[in-house]
């Protein structure tokens, strides 16, 4: 089975897709692989793509999925930049003290996003 070339299939998806948003071509340096696994036995690949539209600066992901001579495209629209979306990539699930957490915060937020959201927070602690 020929592996399949991800650089071919990025080129190719250049040529074809365009921006949901706006319409406009997308720039290939603007695109990026963000994520990809093979299998060599059933000839399969999955890329996960994302790309930046020049234009109108909306950003969309692409899950391209490879079976054999079948390749199946699907896009959504996305918030992530292309630095957002390798971060999170990283990152685990969230779990259940992720959801207490914030709850948690939230409960107790004042509406000050800048002493939420810097490091030295005012002594008020949540108990
Ligand atoms: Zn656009």
């Amino acid at each position: 089975m020929q592996k399949p070339d991800f650089k071919r299939i990025i080129q190719w998806l250049g040529v074809i897709l365009k921006c949901p948003i706006c319409g406009a071509k997308y720039n290939m340096d603007k695109t990026r692989v963000v994520e990809s696994e093979q299998d060599e036995v059933y000839g399969e690949a999955r890329v996960l793509i994302h790309s930046d539209c020049s234009k109108c600066k909306s950003s969309v992901m692409f899950n391209v999925e490879i079976r054999g001579p079948e390749v199946f495209s699907v896009g959504m629209v996305t918030d992530l930049t292309g630095q957002d979306s390798s971060k999170f990539n990283k990152l685990g699930p969230i779990c259940a003290d992720d959801i207490i957490g914030i709850h948690q915060e939230l409960k107790n937020f004042r509406g000050d996003f800048v002493s939420s959201f810097t490091q030295n927070k005012p002594t008020e602690k949540i108990v």
